[in-house]
């Protein structure tokens, strides 16, 4: 998974270690790299690969129900949580971003993230439209790792995508790989090929080289009214994420290494004018919402526009109602390389879930339409539910066991998950926003989730910082591999009931109805739940 993270078909940048989100990386350095590789080459099955932002720093023998690498990334005490300390450490080779799944060895491209993008959009089109995005204009800017996904998953919900990017190569990246249909001159023939599409009521991508705050100002002022406007350009980082206004690429990477003060606060201008049209084109009707890179706690933040969260974050307006039965982003990866053998775990999950409609036409699209980048991976939000003893996650990974036993796909098989999922997370920009009982902030039910993740038997479990309140968060992942023995079986039964329990247990404890339900019918111990 180290690898695979690292496999150029996946990673942003892989001479510069790079895998998404701006800086977030797999490994330290390369010396680092050499060094996890050359100690996972002779861990015992009794041995634990101690892991600290992204250097292998120690090795002990511990038990082989426990996983084989434990991971922290960036973490520090909340005294020295800052930009600049962060910032000292990494340039001094001390720490390293991991994003979520970057530094966890969990990323696959943005194969991972089109099934949450996809689902979020599903979710707003119910509550906003007909069910779908059919004749309805997404606005967006951003076609990096993450925000890659944005084109396709609006065309998957039959939707019309105009979405800014700065970057060429990263255009060029998404229209190569399928994720975004056309690339246009100018923002004159972006807007009217976009428009057709809609009054065609067409799904169709369109990508043009501008930065987004200007995209979003110019349809405001040529009084455009995007159906729906988000952003993925990595505002979370004012300094390597995002980029002011008025510079190409190579423009600003010359001023970030002059003048790296002026470069942040020019981005920080620059936020302020894209938040500004977002706000005044969400008043004159436009759905809008944060799709997790802190725009609004920027421009809040550094030019004081509290205001700025006058527009929804994606996880409350439509994450939380899965969240709460534990449902999230469940992922695996074929280690053989061979596509057959996610093909074959697709039929299993059809197999296993046969009410679930929309499932089934997930994986039909995402058959036709996402290509397979490094190991062949799919991503299908399961949840806790049980159908009397076993819950959704813990059913598939053990027919997924099955099948590696039976020799029907060819290799084990590699079962994790984004760190955004139900228990793993807590991020009061994004997952925790706006808790109904007001602990949108509490990291204890990460800590809790690592630490139940590596009691249960995960193979991997890592817990990442917040990177200098970058992030603002503090997350956990836990990885598994199912090699068709009792031992994995016994193991992924576990995991698969406790990783996504923690996360009914925490919405359940803040007081969420759909979580109190869940734990009602399948039977979650809740020993808070009499109070
Ligand atoms: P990335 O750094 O790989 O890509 C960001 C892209 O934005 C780059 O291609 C860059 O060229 C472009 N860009 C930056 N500033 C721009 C500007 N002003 N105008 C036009 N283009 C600009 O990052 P990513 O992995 O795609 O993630 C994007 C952001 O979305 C991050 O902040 C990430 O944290 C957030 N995000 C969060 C979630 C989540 O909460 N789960 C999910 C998806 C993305």
């Amino acid at each position: 998974m180290l690898n695979n993270n690292l496999d150029p078909e996946v990673a942003e940048d892989v001479e510069n270690l790079v895998i998404y989100g701006g800086t977030g990386r797999a490994v330290r350095s390369w010396d680092a790299y050499e060094n996890i590789l050359a100690e996972l080459r002779d861990l015992e099955v009794d041995e634990t690969l101690l892991v600290q932002s992204g250097k292998p720093v120690g090795r002990f023998r511990t038990h082989e129900w426990v996983p084989q690498v434990l991971i922290v990334n960036c973490t520090v005490t909340s005294d020295y949580d800052t930009m600049e300390y962060y910032r000292d450490l990494e340039q001094h080779g001390k720490m390293m971003n991991g994003m979520y799944t970057a530094g966890s060895w969990a990323y696959i491209g943005t194969q991972g993230i089109i099934q949450g993008t996809y689902e979020v959009l599903a979710e707003l089109a119910d509550q906003h439209f007909d069910g779908d995005l059919e004749g309805k204009l997404v606005a967006t800017g951003g076609l990096g790792g993450m925000g890659g996904a944005q084109p396709l998953a609006v065309t998957m919900n039959r939707g019309v995508c105009l979405v800014a990017e700065l970057d060429e190569d990263r255009i060029e990246r998404r229209i190569e790989t399928g994720y975004c249909q056309e690339r246009a001159a100018d923002i004159d023939e972006a807007i009217e090929r976009a428009q057709a599409a809609v009054d065609a009521k067409e799904p169709y991508s369109i990508a043009v080289q501008m930065n987004a705050a200007d995209l979003i100002g110019e349809l405001r002022d040529r009084d455009i009214v995007p159906d729906v406007i988000t952003d993925q350009t990595s505002a979370h980082d004012e300094l390597e994420g995002y980029y002011p206004s008025g510079y190409t690429v190579k423009e600003a990477q010359e001023l970030r290494e002059e003048d790296s003060e002026r470069y942040v606060e020019q981005s920080f201008d620059t936020m302020e004018r894209h938040a500004d049209a977002i706000l005044d084109l969400q008043e004159r009707g436009a759905v809008a919402f944060d799709y997790g890179n802190d725009l609004r706690g920027q421009v809040a933040k550094h030019r004081g526009r509290e205001d700025a969260f006058d527009y929804p974050g994606f996880a409350v307006a439509y994450m939380r109602p899965k969240l709460c039965r534990g449902e999230g982003p469940f992922r695996w990866a074929a280690l053989s390389g061979n596509e057959a053998d996610i093909y074959r775990i697709d039929e299993a999950v059809k197999d296993l879930f046969p009410e679930k409609d929309q499932l089934h036409r997930w994986i039909d699209m995402a058959q036709e339409q996402v290509e397979f980048q490094g190991l062949p991976a799919r991503v299908c939000w399961l949840g806790y539910e049980t159908d009397g003893s076993l819950t959704e996650r813990a059913r598939l990974a053990l027919r997924m066991n099955d099948l590696v036993r039976s020799d029907e796909v060819d290799a084990p098989v590699v079962v994790t998950r984004d760190q955004l999922d139900a228990g793993s997370v807590t991020s009061a920009t994004r997952a925790t926003e706006n808790m109904k009982d007001g602990t949108d902030g509490v990291a204890d039910w990460p800590v809790l989730n690592a630490l139940l993740n590596t009691a249960s038997g995960a193979d991997i479990v890592s817990f990442h910082g917040s990177a200098g309140k970058s992030l603002k968060s503090m997350s956990a992942n836990n990885h598994v591999v199912l090699d068709g023995t009792d031992l994995a079986a016994e193991k992924a039964e576990r995991v698969f009931t406790s990783d996504p329990g923690s996360g009914v247990v925490r919405h359940a404890e803040a007081g969420y109805e759909d979580a109190l339900d869940e734990a009602e019918s399948s039977d979650i111990h809740l020993p808070f739940r009499d109070e």
